[in-house]
């Protein structure tokens, strides 16, 4: 805004006042217009504001105080510099007049220079107001603007926060192992389950590389597997590896790889989960070597039948009746020995698979010890072997057909390995919350070094006993998985040559 693109308006009753007035300044370019009473001045200030108004102050009707007055209560003309005109000179007048809101004073008669310095002047304030005002909107906008673009960082700030929150518990509390590994292969970082599988704390980790921390072994396939990762032939890549921990142990680990990138495709860090397999692993041993027993355990006896069966279907031995029954009693004991090392295969591998749940009720130890003597009782009558029965009645939780069948064994091996004339004793004694059984031998007795493998399958003191005794070598197992079904221990303890005692536990039923 200049000065002479400025509205004046002029508010005087006296037309020749107006004229002179309105000449001087439209002499200088300023727009003027004109009110010859008070009420025509309030009106058209309401209509179309000026930037400045002079004004009279004796006028009919409604004087220049009254005028003035009324402007400055309205909110759209209270802005408006108002200079007053007026031959009166007094000190009071001019009080007044600034008291209403006029912003200056000219006395009639006036000088042109004047008047037009006074209005440059006031035009100049009020513009210089505009601008402060106008500057000061433009800063409470940039103010609340800059409020909004803070509060709109806190906010992703915290979203971010909360995410990598997020992310720090994922991988912290996994109960898998998580590692993030540098593309020198550097550890970046573990998280608890990790440093517990490997028995490293996390600070001796992470001065670790994967290389130090492989089984040398199997460092070429770790590698191979980030290779694929880098050449983008596979966005994951799952192994099978050895890694060594702390004092030397060695685990087995399922090691499943992701290469992360980032915006561009360029590899930034591995991110790997680490499971321990160890245990698996041995079981998936044990169930191979089981296999590879079981089938050998099988071939045997099939091989022998086979033979005999496969000499008498020649008819050699059709002249020699005795040599055939030989074969057929071969054939025989064999198909007998076959069955019992398939009902005991099954038996074991339903029992340990947990297939068959054991049914347990509340049952008398003493009719248990019974049944179990009467079955092997015509054996020990032929021997000849005494068995001694020691009932003890009390009340056990637990299934009795496999109890009996566990008794049964241990007198059945009793019997096997005692000599004639010699006693078995059965007895069984309570204690606070369980009941001991104990079967007792007078035989040849167990090597100290046999005393617990004999509880393995298919082991024996004397690689010969099985097929002499007519035993399957899975017998003990079998008993050892359903006591330990019940809660109970079996082990034995044995003098060589004077005797053995196999001793299980069985929990009593707890009276609330
Ligand atoms: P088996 O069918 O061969 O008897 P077990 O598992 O019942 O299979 O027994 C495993 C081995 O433990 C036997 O072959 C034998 O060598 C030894 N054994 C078991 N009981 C006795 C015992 N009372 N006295 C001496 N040796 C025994």
């Amino acid at each position: 805004m200049t000065d002479t693109n400025s509205n004046i308006l002029i508010v005087d009753d006296q037309p020749d006042n107006i004229r002179t007035l309105a000449a001087i300044l439209s002499g200088q370019g300023y727009k003027v217009r004109k009110a010859v009473s008070g009420e025509m001045a309030l009106e058209t200030v309401r209509s179309q504001p000026p930037d400045l108004i002079l004004l009279d102050i004796r006028m009919p009707q409604m004087n220049g105080y009254e005028v003035c007055s009324a402007l400055k209560v309205a909110v759209e003309t209270h802005e408006i510099p108002v200079i007053f005109l007026s031959a009166l000179d007094e000190v009071a007048d001019k009080a007044k007049a600034f008291d209403v809101g006029g912003a200056d004073y000219i006395t009639k008669p006036f000088q042109a220079e004047e008047v037009l310095l006074r209005v440059r002047h006031q035009l100049t304030i009020r513009q210089q107001q505009q601008q402060l005002i106008e500057q000061n909107h433009q800063l409470q906008r940039e103010m609340q603007e800059r409020q909004r673009s803070e509060a709109a960082l806190r906010q992703a700030g915290e979203a971010l926060r909360e995410s990598e929150e997020r992310f720090r518990s994922a991988f912290d509390y996994a109960s898998t192992g998580m590692l993030l590994i540098g593309l020198d292969l550097h550890w970046l970082k573990v998280n608890c389950a990790l440093c517990d599988m490997l028995g490293y704390s996390e600070s001796e980790l992470l001065t670790t590389s994967s290389s130090d921390l492989i089984y040398p072994d199997d460092i070429d396939q770790h590698q191979n597997c980030l290779q694929q990762l880098l050449g983008n032939e596979t966005q994951r890549c799952q192994t099978e590896l050895r890694y060594c921990c702390k004092l030397g142990r060695i685990i087995w680990v399922f090691l499943s790889i992701s290469l992360v990138r980032d915006t561009q495709g360029k590899p930034l860090y591995y991110v790997a989960q680490v499971q321990d397999i160890t245990e698996r692993r041995a079981i998936d041993q044990i169930k191979n070597e089981f296999i590879s027993i079981v089938s050998h355990e099988l071939r045997t006896p099939l091989t022998a039948i086979r033979g005999s069966l496969g000499l008498l279907a020649t008819g050699i031995y059709d002249s020699k009746p005795e040599k055939a029954r030989r074969m057929l009693e071969i054939a025989l004991t064999d198909s007998e020995r076959l069955v019992r090392l398939v009902n005991d295969i099954l038996d074991l591998e339903r029992l340990d698979s947990g297939k068959v749940a054991l049914e347990k009720k509340v049952c008398d130890t003493a009719e248990l010890m019974q049944q179990a003597v009467q079955t092997v009782q015509a054996i020990a009558d032929q021997a000849p072997i005494t068995l001694r029965l020691v009932p003890v009645s009390a009340q056990i939780w637990a299934a009795p057909d496999a109890i009996i069948q566990t008794l049964t064994n241990l007198l059945s091996n009793a019997l096997k390995f005692s000599p004639p004339n010699s006693t078995i004793t059965v007895t069984a004694q309570p204690h606070c919350d369980h009941i001991l059984f104990q079967v007792n031998d007078q035989g040849r007795g167990i090597p100290a070094d046999k005393l617990e493998t004999i509880f393995g399958r298919f082991q024996q003191v004397d690689a010969s006993d099985s097929r002499h005794k007519g035993g399957t070598g899975l017998g003990l197992a079998i008993c050892r998985s359903i006591v330990q079904q019940h809660g109970g221990q079996l082990w034995a303890e044995s003098t060589l040559g004077e005797g053995s005692t196999f001793y299980f536990t069985l929990p009593v039923p707890q009276t609330s």
